[in-house]
């Protein structure tokens, strides 16, 4: 998969990871990764599948950074 951000520059960049939000593609220049912090972790709780990181494009990392 291709960077979406680069190619509406007409850039060709592979992409690095997906934006949660919007689901495109971005290269590591154009993804912004927000490490979620876990403070708390029940000892019996299941092992979860939600990443601790998210992944967004740099579209929707200026709206949720707002
Ligand atoms: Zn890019
Ligand atoms: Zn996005």
């Amino acid at each position: 998969m291709l960077c979406l951000d680069c190619h509406t520059q007409d850039v060709t960049s592979p992409a690095v990871g997906v934006c949660r939000a919007c689901g495109a593609a971005v290269c590591a220049s154009h993804a912004r990764v927000t490490r979620r912090e876990v403070r708390r972790r029940p000892l019996l709780a299941p092992p979860s599948d939600v990443s601790p990181r998210t992944v967004h494009c740099s579209l929707c990392a200026a709206v949720h950074a707002g």
